[in-house]
């Protein structure tokens, strides 16, 4: 049984000798670092490469520095850039400044989970992963709700690495939701997995309903607006979240709670196993990773033209229409 964690398991107060360097000041940077100053941590620094969020960072009442100099001074370095440029941005502007005692805390397994980062052994690294957007990370923070979170720990050179993640976890607002405690590769295959699996899948639903009603003859905006324009699936996902998968079934009408119930007992599902353990294999023979960083180091060709494909196609064009004449 997976371990969870809560407020009362521990205390922000094992951070407060310690100064935190955020590096980059990005989504998950902004919203950790003022959740964490908000909950009573001072030595907050930010690492930054001079952009417009340094500016935010100053106007935010942090000290800004360039990423080596807050990795001179931090000693929990928080790794808060994108994962694409994360391994570059280590081994240039993180490493060559690491001391023995320091803390590294990723928010996300990726680039340690495939070994893009091998940080030295006389570091703590940890990972406090939020389930969300930092926009929401704040928000919920500033609502007094909290946020749920995967922590982990990879190395414990200090031997308080885990009580180092869970103080992490409570100044950023998530113990006040729930913590689980999983590995570095279970939140990196756990995420791939959705990105790779669940979403490609759901939009593949959508998108096929989508083109045999309309070659069925129902109008486009009409379509659209029952998929998710109305956004009831977004409401539906809430209740699926708070009450359960099929528990939320009793809010629809039997109709449509019979309707969904045999035609779920009698779709094929053997296509998505085969294709679930086919992306997963590639998680674990580190296909997919290769692939993407061949993708990076070429410039995106191919990244570009899906984008290209996607904003252009029949469903993405209806959307613009239907947006221009929805109040
Ligand atoms: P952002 O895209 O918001 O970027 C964060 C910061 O990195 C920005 O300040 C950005 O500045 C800077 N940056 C980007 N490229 C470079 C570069 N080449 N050199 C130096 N600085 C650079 O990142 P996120 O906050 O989205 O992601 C940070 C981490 O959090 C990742 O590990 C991600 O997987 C994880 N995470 C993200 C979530 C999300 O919802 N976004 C959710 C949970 C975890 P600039 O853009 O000006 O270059």
């Amino acid at each position: 049984m997976a371990k969870i964690y809560y407020d009362s398991d521990t205390d922000v107060d094992i951070l407060k000798n310690n100064v935190i360097a955020i590096i980059g000041y990005g989504n998950q940077g902004r919203a950790q670092a003022l959740n964490m100053r908000d909950s009573g941590l001072k030595n907050i620094i930010i690492g930054n490469i001079k952009d417009e969020y340094w500016q935010t960072a100053k106007e935010d009442g942090f000290e800004v520095y360039l990423i080596e100099e807050a990795c001179k001074k931090g000693d929990i370095i928080f790794v808060l850039v994108p994962d694409e440029v994360a391994p570059e941005i280590y081994k240039e502007k993180i490493e060559p400044y690491l001391k023995e005692g320091n803390v590294l805390n990723f928010a996300s397994g990726y680039n340690i989970t495939y070994k893009f980062i091998q940080p030295s052994n006389y570091v703590d690294v940890v990972m406090v992963a939020p389930r969300m957007i930092g926009k929401g990370v704040r928000e919920l923070y500033l609502g007094g709700k909290g946020v749920p979170s995967f922590i982990a720990v990879k190395q414990d050179a200090s031997g308080k690495a885990k009580d180092i993640a869970l103080a992490i976890a409570k100044a950023i607002g998530s113990t006040k939701k729930s913590v689980i405690e999983v590995t570095f590769k279970d939140e990196t295959f756990l995420d791939l997995m959705s990105e790779h699996v669940t979403w490609p899948l759901i939009i593949s639903v959508l998108t096929e309903v989508y083109n045999f009603e309309i070659k069925m003859g129902h109008p486009e905006e009409a379509v659209l607006m029952e998929l998710y324009g109305s956004k009831e699936p977004a409401i539906m996902m809430e209740e699926i979240a708070d009450i359960g998968l099929f528990k939320q079934l009793p809010l629809h009408s039997h109709t449509s709670q019979y309707g969904q119930l045999t035609r779920y007992e009698i779709i094929d599902k053997d296509y998505i196993r085969k294709f679930a353990k086919e992306q997963y294999r590639d998680l674990e023979n580190g296909r997919f990773a290769r692939e993407w960083r061949i993708e990076q180091d070429n410039g995106l060709p191919v990244f570009k033209k899906l984008i290209d494909k996607a904003f252009n196609c029949n469903i993405s064009q209806a959307e613009t229409k239907l947006k221009q004449r929805l109040k």
